[in-house]
């Protein structure tokens, strides 16, 4: 006869009793639940309200958000050789990593804008990306690599040809075949090299002509790249040195006659974050690669890339800040500490409030610049777009980590947990911030920007001056960084202090324009007066935090 444990059994019964949890943010829109997106894309042009809403659906589910989790728990694999000794260079992902690549390409969030360049398409594009990078962000690596390229390849009426139909086809195929194979390809970027980052005037990558050395025509390039992500992507572009100085290529995984070409993975790098998107040092040995736009213009031609890809870090920022602020609010209406709702006691509406108006500012000033894209053929937005772009991606990623870090406290111990997304938007947060010129460099892009075009000045300042008039604090703050650029001296040591002035002079004129009063003047109370503190949830008194919370909750 079996023993038995009367106390045991009532006592641990009422033990595990789970209380207080706030159940998981999932099958939520995370598109009609976010006002500040969906108001922005139907002010900046967008149209594809319906689609998103579907998108927004698809992105909030259960199932979606398992695939971002999945595609980090298993991180990218290197096979180097196969098992007769064969060189594959094979980087292997776990299938939720296809499945995400998959949807992306489908939704044309590599190429929508280039293949049905309708109005507002960046914008819808923009958006869908949004949500998309909130699901997992490390895969829109190769999304934006891809999307970015095309303006690139422009340079090179011939290999847009012959490229430009398989770089827009919504069609994503991660098989290791030759790019003629294929109906959709995926693109990838080779500038870093050990000597030189920023400064890629450094390359020391030779390019070798094997014909007439024209552009266009093929060369075989012998170097390191000290940075390549993707290296599952079907081509790369590449700068390298050519007899007439640094040039862009365009290098084929596989060469033109199906033999491999010899761009050979040494090893993945083990990065603090982005884990399902692999990143690899990779020497090319002879590799075969067409020459892009003029020799010894590199630098020109693939800055249409980069330009593209800073522009993409301040939509993922901005889509990590959202989700980040969803998820502490979310938690904190849910979670009752000392006798009431976290959400309703006071200090912590004065920290939700304030990721909340950090992440409205941040979409706003990226769905502006999507529609800056829309409108390249206007001067003013493309001038604007000029001095914007730098701007915003300095500022947005470089808010970013605090703004993880903060959502993260205000979940408490389960945010530091893997179980939870808090731990991957952290580790993911600073990534936008470094690559594609870390905060310094777009700081100094500023300057460049202002002093070889001031034209750029201008079209900044009346884009400010829509706002004028309607908030105090936001014209005072205008009036003094007017002043601020007066003083050219020490400008490059002031390059920060200029960009942050910037960056907060263009969040408020638009929040001041577009957003609801309790938006705009919490912004402008708690950032653009000389007290404002750095941390957050150290807003001013006098503002309508709830209502500010209200609105950024993930619900319908
Ligand atoms: C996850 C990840 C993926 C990446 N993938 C790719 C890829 O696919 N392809 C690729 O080509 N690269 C890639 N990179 C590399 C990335 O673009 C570089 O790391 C970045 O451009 C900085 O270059 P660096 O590391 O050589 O740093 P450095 O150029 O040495 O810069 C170091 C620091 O000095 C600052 N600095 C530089 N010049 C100045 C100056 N004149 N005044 C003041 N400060 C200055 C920079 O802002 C930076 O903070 C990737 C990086 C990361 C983190």
């Amino acid at each position: 006869m079996s023993q038995r444990y009367p106390l045991s059994d009532t006592l641990q019964a009422s033990t595990h009793q789970v209380e207080n949890q706030p159940p998981p943010l999932e099958n939520y829109n995370s598109y009609t639940t976010d006002r500040a997106l969906q108001e922005g894309v139907q002010r900046e042009g967008g149209t594809d309200d319906a689609s998103l809403k579907a998108f927004g659906k698809w992105a909030g589910s259960a199932e979606a958000i398992a695939l971002g989790f999945d595609a980090n728990r298993y991180s990218p694999q290197l096979v180097t050789h196969d098992r007769q000794g064969h060189r594959v260079d094979l980087v292997e992902f776990h299938p939720a990593y296809h499945q995400l690549m998959q949807t992306a390409v489908e939704h044309g969030l590599h190429a929508s804008p280039w293949r049905n360049p309708k109005p507002g398409a960046h914008v819808n594009r923009a958006a869908n990306y949004y949500l998309h990078t909130q699901v997992e962000a490390a895969h829109g690596c190769p999304i934006t690599m891809t999307f970015a390229a095309l303006p690139a390849l422009r340079h090179q009426p011939s290999l847009l040809e012959s490229w430009g139909e398989k770089i827009t086809a919504p069609h994503y195929d991660p098989r290791n075949v030759p790019y003629f194979e294929k109906q959709g390809v995926t693109l990838g970027m080779a500038m870093t090299e050990k000597q030189g980052g920023s400064d890629v005037r450094l390359n020391t990558t030779r390019a070798y002509p094997i014909d007439q050395g024209r552009p266009g025509d093929a060369f075989e390039l012998v170097g390191h790249k000290w940075f390549v992500s993707a290296p599952m992507c079907d081509a790369f572009l590449v700068l390298a040195q050519a007899p007439g100085g640094l040039s862009c290529f365009l290098l084929p995984r596989w060469r033109p006659d199906g033999s491999k070409n010899p761009l050979h993975i040494q090893q993945l790098k083990r990065k603090m974050g982005n884990v399902a998107n692999a990143s690899s040092e990779t020497e090319l040995r002879g590799a075969f690669a067409w020459m892009v736009g003029e020799e010894g213009r590199g630098v020109r031609t693939i800055i249409e890339m980069v330009a593209m890809t800073r522009y993409d870090c301040m939509i993922g920022s901005s889509a990590g800040m959202r989700q980040a602020t969803a998820q502490a609010i979310h938690h904190a209406t849910h979670r009752h500490a000392f006798g009431a709702t976290l959400s309703e006691q006071p200090l912590m509406q004065n920290v939700l409030a304030d990721l909340a108006i950090e992440s409205e500012a941040a979409t706003t000033l990226m769905l502006r610049m999507a529609r800056a894209m829309d409108h390249q053929d206007n001067e003013h937005e493309r001038l604007l777009s000029r001095i914007a772009t730098p701007v915003g991606k300095y500022w947005i990623c470089k808010r970013t980590p605090h703004h993880a870090y903060e959502a993260m406290e205000v979940i408490g111990g389960s945010g530091v947990m893997e179980t939870h997304i808090m731990p991957r938007l952290f580790r993911e947060s600073p990534i936008n911030a470094i690559w594609e010129g870390s905060g310094n460099v777009q700081c100094l892009d500023i300057l460049r920007a202002i002093e070889k075009q001031p034209e750029v000045l201008d079209a900044f300042f009346d884009e400010l001056a829509k706002a004028q008039g309607a908030n105090a604090n936001l014209d005072r703050f205008v009036r003094n960084l007017k002043q601020d650029l007066q003083d050219t001296q020490a400008l490059q040591y002031l390059a920060r202090q200029l960009a942050d002035g910037m960056a907060l002079a263009l969040q408020g004129a638009l929040l001041v324009q577009h957003a609801p009063d309790y938006v705009a003047d919490a912004f402008c109370a708690g950032r653009l007066i000389e007290r404002s503190a750095l941390n957050t949830g150290t807003l001013p008194t006098g503002l309508d935090c709830a209502a500010i919370i209200e609105r950024a909750q993930p619900l319908e």
